[in-house]
């Protein structure tokens, strides 16, 4: 790695850093669209924990939204259970300098993301934890759940780094450390084993008297008895968006100035859509989001985050499921000033369960226990106590038959409507819709003001009911597509779920939605000269589409450029879904030699299955020189079997190619890792 790209990575580096506490920032000076006002002047943790006489802090640090989902059912627990008055907040909330005196217990639930790096929004957790000195800590006592995936080298990194700092402050860990593993889809279960142990040393160690689990709720609810007017929301994605308020704007430039981020997407329309592959049973969406009308900006390689609203079909049956009035107007006030409202209030049941609940995906077994409570009979709460007590025969009768919550339920109550779950408790028990991210498959040096997109739809024929298994974000960007699109109309029994494309209050008329940038560190050498390898089966391809964009508008701009040599190695099953076919031969042109594409078919009728790492193999005394020269390796895609299987392959290159052990090509990959010379997106 030249000195060049070092200050390039640097530079990322705090380019992050700075992003990701401008988010914070952003919430102290412009108010987080959710939150409300916590009852102190102080952020330090501690002064609020006294100040609202709580007894008991649960912490998340979540990226997704697992590890916040899972706190906030953790925390209820504690207070249904064990009638304990529990403050559960977000790290990013508070500051930790007097965590030294803190007088309560503290359960921490911390996801790991990327190369085991902390959530974005636990910058400050992290600094704090990297500055804490021995024995500093002996006053706290703690719980701790990491939340990662063992397909990652470095699994659950920011749990394991927080348990180490803690302990080595003279903190005492109760209980044993869990950790749940996204990898082998165990999540739910790994959390369900580890709390059941945890609560009964919880019990023992700080002397908790066990009472029946009765749901308490966070905050009172209020039905509103008026029309809808300006200040309900109806679906907005954040407060910014109500007609009572006003996006920020700059006159000078004549763009809307956010600053947009995770909390406050920007509304952005898709200026043009297509569908990528020729097949009639699968889909793969290009979408070109226009970000010119505001002041959003990414750079190659990095994210972009879609934030998506539920299909028609799936809100209507939960709506019925739970016999809900959709046109219920209703506010929250959150009981105790350290609670959040989880969307802007005040607003409808059919706008929350639309646009701001996860209802779509599998039902887990923790949800279905905290469901026993409120069984219409005997009969259901036997069955609901059987399932949750049993991971097998849930697995069985729930999870292989891809329900999700109103399928279950209706499942078991044989498809009668359940009137004896409190809305409330929907509300506190769902999480909160989270955005899907995907790497930007255009380039910020060609497509300056257009982000491009490049999704495969997910979709599952049938479930056990009938119902297709639907993906919510790339089964939306479908349905846009066909809708831009003047020869195709979106018709039911060709799609398997429909949605309501306007959005609320028109906002997402003519192609709109919600997205946000995710700054990444996937980048291309500085040094134009320095060799590129690029591996990217199936959407894996994506951001190297940007990539090769990007070198070929610097061809374009400087023609006396002396570009290094780039590979890309492709796969996908045939030529039915060979993404950006038609693109390839004029970035062949127009890099004039200097890249290379090699194809992979895995389904080709009557030939063996070929992929990417066997096109590697196959060139490996290429793929080896251009390591030799310095080359820079990217790895794009499938995070479970293609990025393992790349790099074994890359391993036995290199040791067959330097004649070298195994176990010293497997170390030199890691210290190319991490000085940025083989970088991996992989989800
Ligand atoms: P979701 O609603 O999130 O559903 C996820 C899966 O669950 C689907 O397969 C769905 O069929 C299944 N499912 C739904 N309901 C059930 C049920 N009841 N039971 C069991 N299963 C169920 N993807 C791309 O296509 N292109 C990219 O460039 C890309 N880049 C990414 C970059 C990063 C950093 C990350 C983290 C991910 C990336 N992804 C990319 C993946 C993407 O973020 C989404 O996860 C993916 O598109 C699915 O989103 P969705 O909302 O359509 O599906």
């Amino acid at each position: 790695m030249d000195s060049v790209d070092v200050i390039v990575l640097l530079l990322a580096a705090v380019a992050v850093l700075f992003y990701t506490n401008r988010t914070k920032l952003t919430s102290i000076f412009f108010g987080n669209d959710d939150s409300i006002t916590v009852n102190s002047s102080s952020g330090d943790i501690v002064t609020v924990l006294k100040e609202n006489k709580k007894n008991y802090l649960v912490l998340y640090a979540s990226q997704t939204g697992t590890a916040e989902d899972y706190a906030k059912s953790f925390a209820k627990e504690l207070i249904s259970k064990f009638s304990l008055n529990v403050m559960c907040t977000d790290v990013e909330n508070y500051e930790y300098d007097n965590l030294d005196t803190v007088s309560v217990p503290v359960s921490i639930f911390i996801s790991t993301y990327g190369e085991g790096d902390f959530p974005d929004n636990a910058a400050n957790f992290e600094s704090f934890l990297n500055n804490i000195e021995s024995s500093d800590l002996t006053n706290l006592k703690f719980t701790l759940f990491g939340f990662g995936n063992s397909t990652y080298e470095f699994y659950n990194g920011a749990a394991k780094r927080t348990l180490k700092a803690l302990k080595s402050a003279g903190a005492t860990l109760i209980g044993s450390y869990g950790e749940a593993d996204d990898g082998s889809a165990s999540t739910d279960e790994d959390y369900l084993s580890w709390k059941s142990k945890i609560f009964d040393d919880l019990k023992t160690s700080l002397n908790l008297d066990e009472q029946e689990d009765i749901f308490k709720p966070s905050f009172k609810y209020e039905v509103i008895d008026e029309k809808v007017n300006g200040k309900v929301a109806l679906g907005e994605p954040c407060q910014e968006y109500l007609p009572r308020n006003k996006l920020p704007f700059s006159k000078e430039k004549n763009v809307f100035t956010g600053p947009f981020n995770a909390n406050f997407p920007y509304v952005a329309p898709i200026t043009a859509s297509r569908e990528l592959f020729q097949s009639d049973d699968r889909n793969c969406i290009h979408a070109e989001f226009d970000v010119s009308g505001s002041n959003l900006k990414y750079s190659t390689g990095d994210h972009l985050a879609i934030w998506p609203s539920n299909a028609n079909e799936t809100v209507e049956k939960f709506l019925a499921v739970f016999s809900l009035n959709p046109d219920e107007i209703f506010n929250l006030t959150p009981l105790d000033a350290t609670i959040k409202l989880p969307f802007p209030c005040p607003t409808t049941i059919g706008s929350v369960v639309r646009h701001y609940m996860e209802i779509t995906g599998p039902v887990s077994r923790k949800f279905f226990s905290s469901l026993v409570q409120f069984a219409p009979n005997n009969e259901i709460k036997e069955r609901l106590e059987e399932l949750s007590n049993d991971k097998d025969q849930f697995a069985v009768e729930i999870t292989s038959k891809y329900y999700n919550i109103a399928d279950a339920v209706s499942y078991l109550s044989n498809e009668k409507p359940w009137t004896t779950i409190p809305w409330t408790f929907l509300i506190e028990s769902l999480a909160r819709i989270q955005p899907r991210y995907y790497s930007i498959s255009s380039s910020s040096l060609s497509e300056k003001q257009t982000i491009h997109v490049t999704a495969v739809v997910e979709n599952i024929p049938n479930n056990k009911s009938g119902n297709p298994i639907i993906g919510v974000t790339t089964n939306l960007l479908r349905n846009i597509q066909l809708n831009q699109s003047l020869n195709e109309k979106i018709s039911g029994p060709s799609l398997p779920c429909t949605y309501d494309l306007s959005g609320p209050r028109n906002l997402f008329e003519d192609s709109k939605l919600p997205v946000h940038v995710r700054r990444s560190h996937f980048k291309l050498p500085s040094n134009p000269r320095t060799p590129v390898i690029m591996i990217g089966p199936g959407t894996g391809v994506a951001p190297f589409r940007g990539f090769i964009r990007e070198r070929c508008k610097m061809l374009e701009l400087q023609s006396n450029l002396k570009l290094g040599k780039h590979l890309l190695f492709y796969g996908c099953r045939n030529n039915d879904d060979y993404l950006y076919k038609d693109e390839f031969p004029e970035y062949i042109e127009k890099m004039d030699g200097l890249l290379e594409l090699f194809v992979a078919f895995s389904r080709l009728p009557g030939s063996e299955k070929v992929y990417a790492q066997d096109m590697l193999k196959e060139n490996e005394e290429q793929v080896l020189s251009l390591m030799k020269q310095g080359a820079f390796i990217y790895v794009c895609g499938d995070a479970k079997s293609m990025a393992q299987a790349v790099h074994a392959t890359l391993i036995d290159i290199l040791r067959r190619g330097l004649q070298i052990s195994a176990a010293e090509a497997t170390e030199m990959l890691k210290m190319f890792k991490t000085t940025g010379k083989y970088q991996e997106d992989v989800w």
